[in-house]
């Protein structure tokens, strides 16, 4: 696609980078800017530069956070002897609007997918392990990771480094669909998945 502005070309070729975003609706999201006001754009610009200046992982969590720690782990009132295992923040926001769940949270940031080349050590595997050993009061793991072969093999992953640890290990309930991703899940069904866990032994028979 020629344009006839080199700088057009270059902010479609900067908005195309983005996933899911091909270079049509690239060119009609740039258009659209072209045409706001320039203090709606430098502002819309600022927000991506403030997210990458301000935005960190929470440092027992993984959650996005502003703070060093971020709001659940910080929350006194959440039961610290719970943790939610999920892929990323995505889930932790599918997990809450059930308000359901008044655990911790752990974000893996993946799950394991040796085709993607995607193995333990690229996920927050150890931080976990880590996490459920200190003294943190960790008795209960929920995990809550999709229903693919891949969230399978994670799952499966963490009841072998946690073996004979004494924690107890479930999985969501799955109302959910194979392969369907958590966030796509209904709160409702989710939110019931969660209270209606099962012991992850009795789900590896199953699936
Ligand atoms: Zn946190």
């Amino acid at each position: 696609m020629q344009h006839s502005s080199k700088y057009i070309e270059a902010a479609v070729e900067q908005m195309a980078s983005l996933p899911g975003i091909g270079r049509k609706t690239a060119l009609r999201l740039v258009l659209s800017l072209v045409k706001r006001d320039e203090s709606k754009v430098q502002r819309f610009a600022n927000s991506f530069i403030d997210l990458k200046q301000h935005i960190h992982f929470c440092h027992t969590c993984y959650n996005l956070s502003d703070q060093e720690l971020c709001s659940i782990c910080t929350d006194e009132g959440r039961d610290a002897a719970v943790i939610c295992v999920v892929e990323d923040i995505r889930d932790v926001m599918a997990i809450e609007s059930t308000q359901q769940y008044k655990g911790r949270y752990h974000e893996l940031g993946g799950r394991i997918s040796p085709m993607d080349g995607i193995g333990p050590s690229e996920l927050k595997l150890d931080a976990l392990k880590e996490r459920v050993l200190s003294d943190e009061g960790i008795t209960e793991l929920i995990l809550a990771l999709s229903a693919t072969m891949e969230g399978d093999t994670t799952n499966f992953y963490i009841s072998r480094i946690l073996e004979g640890r004494g924690i107890k290990l479930s999985t969501i309930a799955r109302g959910v669909g194979v392969g369907t991703e958590l966030e796509y899940a209904d709160e409702i069904t989710l939110g019931r998945s969660i209270l209606d866990r099962t012991p992850f032994e009795v789900s590896l028979g199953r699936s």
